[in-house]
């Protein structure tokens, strides 16, 4: 049989969007992504995971931007952005990288053997430190009332999606009563 989708299996994930719709992008511009590479070490023709060396297939948030549900105050700007494999990138979640990187994670690069770890781990110190970038407050850019106004949005949508799962639940057992209590077809397609 199928799985079901219940509304409430989407509560993580309506946490998430109240809390990456506040996170801001800062794009960056062609001469910022190559001094990032420069100091990664990592050839622009050739774009390599800063973890593990693998070949890159995305950009990783170096400071996770989501902790816990709310916002660390790292935000989507180049200072914060490394080369990454999805591999290293699905393993390190939002975990602190350093720990990830020396660590026993499922495919963290200390797992999986990488060769030149000490140079790599050396190499991310060395761009945090040129680039530093520390985490912003939010809420005291936006203020208390505001903040918490968010938040209590987001709770609500999700005590809303509750409430309607129990009634999608009753609605749902009703229903299938009533399919159960079909007669059934005999022979010749005629009600038995
Ligand atoms: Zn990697």
């Amino acid at each position: 049989m199928p799985s079901v989708q219940t509304m409430l299996s989407r509560k993580s994930s309506i946490t998430n969007a109240f809390v990456n719709s506040i996170i801001p992008v800062i794009p960056p511009s062609q001469e910022e992504v190559l001094a990032a590479l420069r100091i990664l070490g990592i050839d622009p023709e050739d774009l390599r995971c800063a973890y593990c060396g693998d070949r890159a297939s995305e950009w990783d948030h170096l400071r996770p931007l989501v902790v816990n549900r709310r916002p660390t105050g790292f935000i989507s700007e180049i200072a914060n952005l490394v080369p990454s494999c999805g591999k290293c990138n699905q393993s390190k979640g939002n975990q602190n990288w350093r720990a990830w990187m020396l660590g026993k994670a499922y495919l963290s690069p200390a797992t999986r053997g990488v060769a030149d770890l000490a140079q790599r781990v050396q190499r991310l110190e060395e761009y945090e430190k040129r680039q530093e970038v520390l985490p912003i407050d939010f809420e005291a850019i936006v203020g208390p009332e505001a903040w918490a106004r968010y938040w209590e949005d987001c709770e609500s949508v999700v005590t809303a999606l509750r409430q309607s799962q129990e009634l999608a639940n009753k609605l749902k057992a009703e229903i299938l009563a009533a399919a159960r209590g079909r007669p059934t077809p005999g022979p010749g397609g005629t009600p038995a």
